[in-house]
């Protein structure tokens, strides 16, 4: 693991430090919390065995650094005394490091960043997935087509900084009036879609009216004052024989009837 042969380490000792062991604050392990003597001394003081578990950079012999967890365990020899001490080492950099980065790079792929709602493409893999299950099993689910209603007149009157945080409140206000299993995405600009399971359409209807007085009932404060924000929605029950985009399509169209009919509203049905 280290690269060192064996003939090269065995009777080495700790301060040899061929392996010039740093903790995770980049400080020398042997200057600090040295878990071969930790181990010993704590079992020492306790009367028991105190493993001591920890983390150190070790050096390869090649040169690099390695991220390495470290197990210490004390021996005791036949009456019982502590005489020295066991350490293994297990790699951990790698695996740990790839899955952390492709953690990183699946937020980055499917989390909308200023509002930490799912992004447009993780919203349409989520459609896509209710809409087979729709037909696979007939489970029936709804979509709110949600738009801020004047969000250009906040923007323009308070700065785009505020106009982002007037996104922000909005989006939790909306995740937070939706049942914990139903799916909130940012759409695109100040549009959002959510993703209403096991519904029909009446009950959709109280949910998005639901998320209309609790929007009302929110403000940002500003030194001018409290900006208070309104969407317009569309609601709609999916079908079977829906595609993602006709499905879309229908909501939006919704959410512009409601726009028309003087915003802060939800429409179901369009009118003809
Ligand atoms: P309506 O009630 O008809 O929806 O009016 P509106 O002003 O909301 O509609 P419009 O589509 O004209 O304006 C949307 C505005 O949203 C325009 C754009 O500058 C703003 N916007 C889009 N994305 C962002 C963003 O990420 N941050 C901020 N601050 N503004 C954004
Ligand atoms: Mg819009
Ligand atoms: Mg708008």
């Amino acid at each position: 693991m280290t690269g060192y042969t064996q003939d090269e380490v065995v009777g080495k000792t700790c301060s040899n430090n061929v392996l010039r062991h740093l903790d995770k604050q980049i400080e020398s392990l042997c200057n600090g919390d040295c878990p071969l003597s930790e181990t010993m001394e704590l079992s020492e003081s306790m009367g028991r065995k105190i493993r001591v578990e920890t983390e150190a950079y070790l050096r390869h012999k090649d040169g690099h650094r390695m991220l390495v967890s470290i197990r210490a365990v004390p021996i005791r020899n036949a009456e019982g005394k502590i005489t020295g001490a066991i350490e293994i080492f297990r790699e951990k950099a790698h695996k740990e490091v790839v899955l952390w980065k492709m953690k990183q790079l699946e937020e980055l792929a499917l989390v909308d960043p200023l509002t930490r709602l799912a992004n447009r493409r993780h919203t349409e893999a989520n459609l896509q997935r209710r809409i087979e299950e729709l037909n696979r099993y007939g489970w029936p689910f709804g979509v709110l087509y949600i738009d801020i209603d004047r969000f250009k007149k906040i923007n323009d009157r308070y700065g785009h900084t505020t106009g982002d945080k007037v996104l922000k409140l909005t989006s939790l206000t909306l995740q937070n009036s939706l049942r914990p299993f139903d799916f909130l995405g940012r759409w695109g600009g100040e549009e959002f879609v959510a993703i209403v399971i096991n519904v029909n359409e009446e009950q959709l209807l109280q949910i998005a009216d639901r998320a209309l007085r609790l929007l009302e009932q929110s403000d940002l404060r500003v030194e001018a004052g409290k900006i208070h924000v309104t969407v317009s929605m569309g609601a709609t029950m999916a079908k079977p024989s829906d595609t993602l985009e006709e499905l879309l399509e229908r909501a939006d169209q919704l959410m512009y009837q409601s726009k028309a009919a003087g915003r802060n509203r939800v429409s179901a049905r369009m009118s003809a």
